[in-house]
């Protein structure tokens, strides 16, 4: 019997661990097993085209890939009748009965995958009583036995999900390692939040999958849903990775921020290097009575804290959800302008998505909430946004992702930050960009002249904003670019000046701009300097200094 397992990945670079452990757990037993993943941007055609000739093919499903999938699995039953096609994962094992109704699929797989899949490959074909298997009967009707179990992780022992991948591929991809499952908190927009018992792996087996991916790979990616739930667990966890670190290596984390343990704050300012770990925090809203209302708990000013404490060595990635029940337009700017302050490298403005089995889609209708029946599920309007502000939001999103997450404006924003309300300026320089331009489509000028025309039209007075603006533009080419904007200092001041300071004009090109007070202090080590020297080498990224 061959059987394989599969998945469309949203990325080439992503990897998908649960077919790997499936396979590792179940290939002794079943040598017709094999494991392929493809990407959503492949045409179903192809991928039907290469499972045709398994006797089952089983797909793991996100809501990433859902639609996608169905369109395979559809497709590869035209192909091959004979199939069979079951389907595990997220997106499967709540509210499946529209999906299983469907005459292409036989089979779904609810909850964990582990124990139902090997009943499943040991009892096939007579499958009719493996508990949390959804299938339909002679007669069509929809059967399923549910039994409540866990999959004990200790039987991951000594098992490394990577071994059979060609481990010079793995420096191309994310490497996904999970130490834990479950989290300990109920937050109702979150699948997680259903499974709250925090189970661990065998420890000598996380470190030597660790280890493994610290050798192969680059981006390691830790699955836990609250890395920092265990003092101890964290810092022996971190120890470990600094102890075999590689030069390049990237260790992504998500965390809980307010739970940060001191201990742990200590350990890190006192033994992590810069720009070597990266932390994911979920801050979704500051507004207290949103958060209680989707169970959820924060302290925003311990996380606020926390990330002060340690942004200087770790890159934060800050996410917030619009359209969480009680969060109106000004909430939301006002928790939008709270997480902006604290300049992370990267803040997310997620919106809210319904996700089948979450507790704030079966209550929907109590704040009537609308959204979109299809993946993801998206808000479209509820009692405390309407569909025009959501519309808003997502232009000041776009913004928000082309001028500050691609950081092509970063110094310009602090100062909007400082001096207006960055969540207006952005909101409306989305419109702004948006009737002009194609926030998918357009060149990095466009880019510039969208930011530049922007200012002159409503903030001609501002000449700091102009500046920085300018300054923005000339650091985000590594050759130095053509004359836009601002101009810098005239032609036989700029030539005096590099004269005077030995500027390498015969391997660098220069751009040479007066700097106010106010300028000034956005950028480092200038403060005593009349002018900024953006440096070219044409190769790598400019660097600045300042002279007089
Ligand atoms: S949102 Fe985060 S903290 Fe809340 S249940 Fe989900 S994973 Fe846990």
């Amino acid at each position: 019997m061959k059987v394989l397992l599969t998945t469309l990945n949203a990325k080439y670079i992503h990897l998908n661990l649960a077919i790997r452990l499936l396979y590792s757990l179940n290939k002794d037993r079943h040598q017709g097993l094999s494991f392929k993943e493809f990407t959503i941007k492949e045409s179903p055609e192809s991928i039907a085209q290469f499972c045709k000739d398994f006797d089952i093919v089983t797909f793991s499903c996100y809501i990433w890939n859902i639609t996608p999938t169905m369109a395979v699995a559809k497709l590869l039953k035209e192909i091959n009748p004979e199939i069979k096609i079951l389907l595990g994962g997220p997106e499967v094992s709540y509210e499946y009965d529209d999906i299983i109704n469907k005459p292409f699929i036989d089979y779904i797989i609810v909850g964990e995958g582990e124990i139902p899949m090997e009943n499943f490959l040991n009892n096939y074909p007579d499958v009719s009583n493996v508990p949390n298997l959804v299938h339909k009967n002679a007669n069509n009707e929809v059967v399923f036995i549910p039994q409540s179990v866990t999959f004990d992780l200790k039987n991951y022992a000594g098992i490394n999900p990577y071994q059979f991948d060609d481990p010079a591929e793995l420096k191309n991809k994310v490497g996904y390692i999970e130490t834990s499952r479950g989290c300990p908190y109920k937050c109702e927009f979150c699948l997680a939040s259903l499974d709250n018992k925090v189970r661990y792996l065998p420890i000598e087996t996380i470190k030597s999958n660790l280890l493994y991916l610290i050798n192969h790979g680059r981006v390691i990616k830790f699955l836990d849903r609250t890395f920092n739930v265990k003092r101890d667990f964290t810092i022996d966890m971190f120890s470990f990775i600094l102890e075999h670190h590689k030069p390049g290596n990237i260790y992504q984390f998500e965390i809980t921020a307010d739970i940060v343990h001191p201990d742990i704050v200590k350990y890190i300012r006192e033994n992590v290097p810069p720009g070597v770990f990266r932390f994911e925090i979920g801050i979704q809203t500051v507004n207290q009575k949103a958060n209680l209302e989707v169970s959820r708990k924060q302290n925003f000013d311990k996380t606020a804290a926390v990330i002060k404490q340690l942004d200087d060595i770790i890159e934060m990635h800050l996410d917030l959800i619009v359209g969480l029940p009680l969060d109106e337009w000004e909430d939301i700017k006002f928790s939008f302008e709270s997480v902006f302050a604290l300049h992370p490298s990267e803040l997310q403005l997620g919106f809210l998505k319904f996700l089948r089995g979450t507790p704030v889609r079966d209550k929907h209708e109590k704040y009537g909430y609308e959204f979109d029946p299809n993946p993801p599920y998206q808000i479209i309007k509820s009692d405390f946004l309407s569909a025009y502000q959501l519309e808003q939001i997502v232009l000041l999103e776009e913004a928000l992702e082309v001028y500050w997450n691609k950081k092509r404006a970063i110094h310009t924003l602090k100062y909007v930050a400082d001096k207006y309300s960055i969540f207006d300026f952005l909101h409306q320089l989305g419109v702004y960009f948006n009737s002009r331009y194609d926030f998918h489509h357009h060149t990095l000028f466009d880019v510039y002249d969208a930011l530049n025309n922007f200012i002159i039209e409503n903030y001609q007075e501002d000449i700091n904003l102009q500046l920085l603006m300018t300054i923005d533009y000339q650091l985000n080419y590594k050759v130095k670019p053509q004359q836009r904007y601002l101009p810098e200092i005239d032609k036989s001041l700029k030539s005096e000046l590099i004269l005077n300071h030995k500027l390498d004009h015969h391997q660098y090109r220069f751009v040479i701009m007066e700097c106010n007070d106010v300028c000034k202090s956005y950028f480092k080590n200038l403060e005593e300097n009349k002018y900024l020297v953006v440096q070219y080498s044409g190769t790598d990224k400019p660097n600045y200094f300042g002279i007089n």
